[in-house]
């Protein structure tokens, strides 16, 4: 269903991004990957919960032999930890010599993706890039180079297409802002 607003928990949400313009979106930035990793079967790795849907539709539209993992990033609080570093839970392939492609729902100041990638590429990948269905450019807080960004937006919280609000919103169809 496709509504001009949408009330979640507490806060009211109008439409911003609708679905049509979301998959065109997801189809240019498929094109771009087909064409850049043909022949080197890339393994995509897709965050979740965010980018389930973005990763479902994105793989979709590839046009050249991929594979695609599920992990799940977990703030650990031992002792040791700094407390900002994101454990990696879940990725049982081994990375070494792969080429990887993360796929995340949206970069806002770029911490998780900051702390993501070297932590990756401890693990001896051929190569790691980025493909975020969303980027907040004026939000970003890190000089990470986000090589396929289906779109920008500007500073503002965001649900649907598999972003949520505490837990709701991630099945809505459009992507809605906060009113
Ligand atoms: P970053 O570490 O880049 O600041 O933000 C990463 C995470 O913050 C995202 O994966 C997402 O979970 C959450 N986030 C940032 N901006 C938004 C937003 O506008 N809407 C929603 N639903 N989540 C957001
Ligand atoms: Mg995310
Ligand atoms: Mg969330």
């Amino acid at each position: 269903m496709h509504h001009p607003s949408v009330t979640i928990h507490d806060k009211q949400f109008s439409l911003y991004i609708p679905e049509r313009k979301i998959l065109h979106s997801v189809e240019i930035v498929a094109t771009r990957l087909s064409h850049d990793y043909r022949g080197k079967r890339p393994l995509f790795l897709s965050v979740l919960n965010g980018a389930f849907m973005f990763a479902s539709d994105l793989m979709k539209e590839m046009s050249t032999p991929c594979e695609i993992s599920f992990i799940r990033l977990a703030s650990y609080s031992d002792m040791h930890s700094t407390g900002k570093v994101k454990e990696i839970m879940g990725l049982n392939e081994d990375i070494r010599g792969r080429h990887i492609i993360i796929i995340e729902d949206i970069v806002d100041t770029g911490h998780t993706i900051a702390g993501l990638l070297p932590q990756l590429r401890q693990k001896g990948p051929a190569s790691v890039e980025v493909a975020t269905l969303l980027i907040k450019p004026e939000s970003l807080q890190h000089n990470l180079a986000i090589k396929y960004p289906a779109m920008s937006i500007a500073n503002d919280f965001v649900v649907g297409y598999g972003l949520d609000y505490n837990g709701l919103g991630r099945n809505l169809r459009d992507i809605y802002k906060v009113i």
